[in-house]
């Protein structure tokens, strides 16, 4: 909840010593009181608005990169990160004082100065788009920038109106966004709060007025939740924190408008989260949970085994709690919820070596989108554009026919789908299957489709896709394609010096690739083939076998041996090339798990997830990944990647889930696909 006068008495550095005690006690406090020292010289003289010294700002910033717990270099950068932008020292003297790293930050947080001809959006976009390359170089940048806006919106009822509102806006535009994107959500709702408290101020009364109006009720209400949980979880001995959840008055709001309902069903959601130690004990819980009251199957989300592109990490279900009201569960590690809370920031209080940082948030893809597309878009209206577009955080998973999981922005095609593989099969792609069946390629996907792409080498981007594509970098891929296409057409000598450049190899992803190396090398895969010993072996996805079934060997061009069912449909059209088949023997497969793509239909009632996941438990099967939803009104369908360790396994899982009340099939999902 905001608070206002709190969070505008200004602090000094005895405040921020203090909380660098308590927050992270390696920080170099000599450092600290340097960086204190040089800006409080630097900015001596100056005021802010609030008729405060201008010191108070970067102090403040710092307290907020403490209360991260980041370390000793961010800390420092944040006191110093106004003294190049507003007073007169220079990147040179920061760099003699206190080094490479520490002025690299700063210098990401420093406004581009505002050249001639330029107009204050151009400049804008211009400092943003600095801004982001630093973060690509160095995440703390962006960490800082967030917190210097935290500080400033804290503060802006001190601005006339007319900046409160446009910086308001740009609050709820860019940076709470971005702040999302990183995981940050502290930051990014208390963010949106204070900007909501400015674009809509009846609106904040409003909800404000009326969640103090309910508070005690729910307290009540959630505190024999609480206590219900915690003697369960005693009696079996899982230890778990229960706490509730922050109220976002923002987050409010939008449900009410998006989802056009009143304030009183919003609000009735009533939300816990369960805090432990260790991943086993999340779905220990969620057991115990779900044996306390009926899940509502459509809205299990497994977020553990598939975090989002943030990082984020939970279990999400939601259950018919005491008195018929619908409780949301989030169920957590101590590590997640740092990670939920903090994002990116919560890797230095985790103090992970910093290429496993650099590692992660490279992962954070659209980071590294925009560092991509950025460079191509000289247009400041299409940047800035495509940065909402990137930070809308909406977005849809989709799996290729091996089951790999791809994570696309909402309304994204198959062709989106295809760059999203690899460049060149984008490149190539002539059409798309989806769930087996031929579609247009400006069809939108939606979570769950099996999409699988047509290449031909004669296949090329086309202009008109430009139409229908999502996301800005495939919308950069295809440009960049047709740009080469043009250039080539210009004239002989261009076109030569561009087929030298272009001599492009791959046809296959190049992680897929190392995976397949590192397949054949891997002596428990549990196959032996008569005098054969270093021979590439693949596990067929089209039937995907496993221990214990007929298989059959293919002797493939180039890509060594793949294994097959003996009854695998995809054979019969090879069947004349008899020589090509050798036979295969499983070996030594005891010990090894392989993963199955299972689907169990079923018509929805009370209690049935729980069911299932007692089933499969007693089966000891792990589930790499589960998924539920409802296609009719109560007809509801589960997928699961399970761990088997071979046929009789799976029969004995197979038999389990069919013989479950109300479960109508249970089939493994790519078989379903061929045999259609
Ligand atoms: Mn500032």
């Amino acid at each position: 909840m905001l608070d206002f006068e709190l969070k505008i008495r200004s602090r000094d550095i005895t405040t921020l010593l203090a909380v660098l005690k308590t927050a992270n006690p390696d920080v170099d406090m000599t450092v600290i009181r340097k960086a204190y020292d040089f800006a409080v010289a630097a900015h001596e003289g100056q005021v802010r608005l609030s008729g405060e010294p201008y010191i108070t700002h970067p102090m403040e910033v710092a307290i907020i990169l403490a209360g991260l717990k980041l370390d000793t270099i961010t800390i420092a950068a944040g006191l110093l990160h106004d003294v190049v932008e507003d007073t007169g020292a220079t990147l040179d003297i920061i760099k003699s004082k206190f080094g490479q790293e520490i002025t690299q930050l700063v210098d990401g947080v420093t406004k581009i100065s505002s050249i001639k001809n330029r107009t204050k959006a151009t400049a804008q976009a211009a400092t943003l788009r600095k801004m982001l390359i630093a973060t690509v170089k160095d995440v703390r940048v962006i960490i800082i920038k967030l917190a210097d806006k935290l500080h400033n919106m804290r503060t802006i009822i001190f601005h006339p109106p007319e900046d409160q509102v446009r910086v308001a806006k740009e609050t709820m535009d860019i940076y709470a966004p971005l702040a999302r994107r990183l995981g940050m959500s502290n930051i990014s709702a208390e963010l949106e709060d204070l900007a909501f408290h400015i674009l809509n101020p009846d609106e904040y009364n409003e909800i404000k007025y009326s969640i103090a109006q309910r508070n005690t009720e729910l307290e009540e209400y959630l505190d024999n939740v609480r206590k219900t949980i915690s003697a369960r979880l005693n009696e079996l001995n899982i230890t778990g924190t229960i706490v509730g959840r922050a109220k976002h008055y923002y987050s409010i709001f939008k449900k009410i408008k998006e989802q056009k309902k009143t304030f009183q069903e919003i609000y009735d959601l009533r939300g816990i989260r369960i805090i432990t130690k260790e991943i086993k004990d999340c779905y220990g819980i969620l057991g115990v949970v779900h044996t306390l009251w009926s899940p509502i199957v459509t809205r299990f989300k497994d977020y553990i085994a598939v975090p989002k592109s943030n990082m984020y990490q939970s279990l999400h279900t939601t259950v018919i709690g005491p008195e018929g009201h619908w409780l949301e569960v989030q169920i957590r590690t101590e590590k997640m919820h740092a990670t939920a809370e903090m994002g990116i920031a919560a890797h230095w209080l985790y103090k992970e070596d910093p290429t496993a940082v650099k590692r992660d948030y490279k992962n954070l893809t659209f980071l590294k989108d925009i560092t991509e597309w950025q460079a191509d878009l000289k247009d400041t209206r299409e940047f800035m554009k495509s940065l909402r577009m990137d930070l809308y955080e909406n977005e849809i998973f989709v799996f290729t026919p091996k089951g790999k999981i791809i994570k696309l922005p909402l309304g994204a095609t198959p062709v989106d789908f295809a760059y999203a593989i690899h460049t060149e099969i984008g490149n190539s792609c002539v059409g798309a299957m989806v769930d087996n069946a031929l579609v247009p390629l400006k069809t939108q996907l939606v979570s769950g489709d099996i999409v699988e792409i047509l290449t031909s080498k004669k296949g090329h981007p086309s202009e008109a896709w430009l139409k229908f594509v999502m996301s800005p970098s495939t919308r950069y891929k295809i440009r960049t394609w047709l740009r080469k296409q043009d250039k080539d057409r210009a004239g002989p000598e261009e076109s030569s010096k561009q087929k030298d450049e272009k001599t492009v190899k791959v046809s296959i992803p190049k992680d897929e690739r190392i995976k397949l190396k590192s397949f054949s090398k891997q002596k428990g895969i549990g196959i032996t083939i008569d005098g054969a010993t270093d021979v590439l072996i693949r596990l067929s996805q089209c039937c995907q076998p496993i221990p214990g079934d007929d298989v059959v060997g293919f002797v493939t061009r180039g890509r060594g041996i793949t294994v097959h069912k003996r009854n695998c449909p995809s054979l019969k059209r090879l069947s004349r090339e008899k020589e090509r088949f050798i036979n295969i023997l499983w070996e030594g497969a005891e010990n090894i798990f392989y993963p199955v793509k299972l689907a169990v239909e079923a018509i929805d009632r009370s209690n049935l997830l729980k069911d299932i996941t007692n089933e499969l438990s007693h089966a000891k099967t792990n589930i790499i990944k589960a998924e539920a939803h409802v296609e009719n009104s109560d007809a509801a369908i589960f997928r699961f990647i399970l761990e088997v360790r071979g046929n009789d396994h799976l029969k004995e899982i197979t038999h389990r889930l069919k013989n479950i009340r109300s479960v109508t099939r249970v089939y493994k999902l790519n078989e379903k696909v061929i045999l259609k």
